[in-house]
């Protein structure tokens, strides 16, 4: 039996795909020139194996996304195929006397090299499609096998060292029923995606993929952290039961999604929906969110190639709002650095990723990126209930730049008679103890606060959120964390205006009564958590929840904090 961090809850029964890739070495050594067409060939024969395969990228591709975006890979098979590039590979070999994969590596490299030196956005993104071909090319040449996670035949638990957000959002569900990673971290990007997808998974394992085979069968069982490798048949009737009674639970739960979030002294909480694209409005429908407290843009900027234009978000912003009929959509810029990051933008390398470029930074840093992004939100305003959010800020200079930015597209718009929500509302997210610190300054520039916990603990407390090996000391109840919050909410309140949370502290069932308490406006967060956490407000009282919280702010441990917490739930049934 192993365990890590449950990250997504459900109980699934399979067999292990291990996605463990081996290292791409090339072989520098010389050939005779009795060897030249033996490597000719194998050029060859790898060049077709990996036609082959980007043809049936094509067909997947095309399913899951449409004829359009399957085209991209079209264009792979071009590239693989181009002749400049066929010869120059096979003069290598001849001349040089060196093997394929080194000519195809060397002469990749220069291709790489000579596109990222180009001004012409478009042909500088093709290094990446480049870099993407020559990889296939050399592991096919090197006969390393190449797992597609689009394209697995068969359902499978997957095995892996870690994922990235974005190979996250892309998985093929109908075929991977959960995942284990060695890495990772509640709050992590990857498992908040796994949350909204409700794919069972568990990360930070360590070494889950030293400890199983491929075929291996499993019980991945995220709601008690458990991983159970090759069953006893009364094992896995056991995990059944259990199973059962999970579904069971869960369609009791969704009873309560139609109803209003209200204490019984009637203390209204508004509870939203954190999505990522256009189908996570399924589910938002699905768990009855009353709108999208955040909706994280970057995605759409992580799915792609290239830069999405302005005319192409202004599009995608606007289908969601026509799907929502009138909710309202808190909208984030891109908040790309840390754990997500952009194929197409060259990142610097850095010691501290989390605390370097990132976020509101990059879009201030690449002010057209930010224009764009700003101009085709305040255009889709026209068609439905829009609010801007800006990730990541310290302090009120930003603030202010930004608004400036604002004003000026405004301006440009009314010259242009463009149409837009002449009073759309402007919020920030407060995720750095900085911003909580000077709240009090802050408020008076915007119309919101959201608070993003799964940060703001992580700069709170100098612990990385996706870090597995500290993961014991990341406690967003801690007194630290609890003050700030506290502190932004009461700053909020004196100037008129209001705070939400839209890190997974909003859906922590345990902490409910305790957000409520210290007076939070709304809760965001994945769609499937929104019934239990309607039930559990329906329960409070917040008369009674408002003296736990004036307690629970003068204690000085999080272990305190947690047994008052504990203590309260169970005297006021909540989680029952
Ligand atoms: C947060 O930091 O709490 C938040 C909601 O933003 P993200 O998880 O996308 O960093
Ligand atoms: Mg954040």
């Amino acid at each position: 039996m192993i365990s890590g961090i449950s990250v997504s809850p459900g109980i699934v029964f399979g067999k292990a795909l291990l996605f463990k890739e081996k290292k791409i070495i090339i072989n520098k050594e010389k050939i005779t020139k009795k060897n030249i067409s033996k490597e000719i060939k194998k050029f060859f024969k790898a060049r077709k194996k990996s036609e082959k395969q980007i043809q049936e990228i094509i067909i997947q591709a095309k399913k899951k996304f449409g004829k359009k975006k399957s085209e991209i890979f079209k264009s792979h098979i071009l590239l693989l195929k181009d002749e400049e590039l066929e010869k120059e590979i096979l003069s290598l070999i001849k001349k040089k006397l060196i093997k394929a994969d080194y000519a195809v590596e060397k002469i990749i490299k220069k291709q790489i090299y000579l596109l990222e030196k180009l001004k012409d956005e478009y042909l500088k993104n093709r290094a990446i499609d480049i870099r993407d071909i020559g990889n296939r090319l050399l592991k096919n040449i090197l006969k390393i096998k190449i797992i597609d996670l689009n394209n697995i035949k068969k359902k499978r638990i997957l095995i892996v060292k870690d994922l990235t957000p974005s190979q996250t959002t892309q998985m093929n569900l109908n075929k991977i029923i959960g995942f284990i990673t060695d890495l990772g971290g509640k709050t992590s990007h990857t498992s908040i995606i796994a949350r909204s997808l409700e794919i069972p998974a568990i990360v930070g394992t360590k070494n889950i993929t030293k400890k199983i085979k491929n075929q291996d069968f499993l019980i991945l069982d995220s709601i008690n952290n458990k991983i159970t490798i090759n069953p006893s048949k009364k094992n896995i009737k056991k995990f059944k039961k259990k199973e059962k009674i999970f579904l069971k639970k869960q369609k009791k739960n969704i009873l309560t999604k139609n109803l209003k979030a209200i204490t019984i002294d009637k203390k209204k909480i508004k509870i939203g929906s954190n999505i990522s694209n256009c189908n996570d409005i399924v589910s938002l429908k699905k768990y009855g969110a009353e709108c999208v407290g955040l909706y994280r843009t970057e995605f759409l900027f992580m799915e792609r190639n290239n830069l999405p234009s302005e005319e192409e978000q202004f599009k995608n912003y606007k289908s969601i709002a026509k799907k929502l009929n009138g909710k309202t959509i808190i909208i984030r810029t891109m908040d790309i650095g840390g754990d997500k990051n952009l194929s197409y933008i060259k990142f610097p390398k850095e010691e501290n990723p989390f605390l370097g470029w990132r976020a509101i930074r990059i879009s201030i840093d690449n002010i057209n990126i930010l224009q764009d992004q700003l101009k085709a939100i305040l255009r889709a305003s026209a068609y439905g209930k829009f609010k801007i959010m800006f990730p990541m800020i310290i302090s009120i200079e930003e603030i202010r730049y930004l608004k400036s930015q604002i004003k000026k597209i405004k301006i440009q718009f009314k010259n242009k008679k463009i149409k837009f929500d002449k009073n759309i509302e402007l919020g920030i997210m407060i995720e750095t103890p900085a911003s909580a610190i000077i709240s009090k300054y802050l408020a008076k520039e915007v119309d919101f606060f959201s608070i993003g916990t799964n940060d703001l603990t992580q700069y709170t407390l100098a612990v990385d959120r996706g870090n597995d090996y500290i993961s014991h000391l990341y406690q967003p109840l801690s007194p630290s964390v609890l003050y700030l919050i506290n502190k932004v909410i009461k700053s909020s309140h004196k100037e008129g205006k209001w705070t939400g949370i839209c890190g997974e502290l909003a859906s922590n069932e345990k902490s409910i009564a305790l957000l409520i308490g210290m007076g939070i406006d709304e809760l965001s967060m994945s769609s499937v958590s929104i019934p239990i956490i309607k039930k559990i407000i329906r329960k409070i009282n917040f008369k009674k929840a408002k003296k736990l919280a004036k307690k629970i702010l003068k204690q000085s441990t999080t272990k305190k904090v947690k047994k008052l917490i504990k203590k309260f739930n169970k005297k006021e049934n909540l989680l029952s």
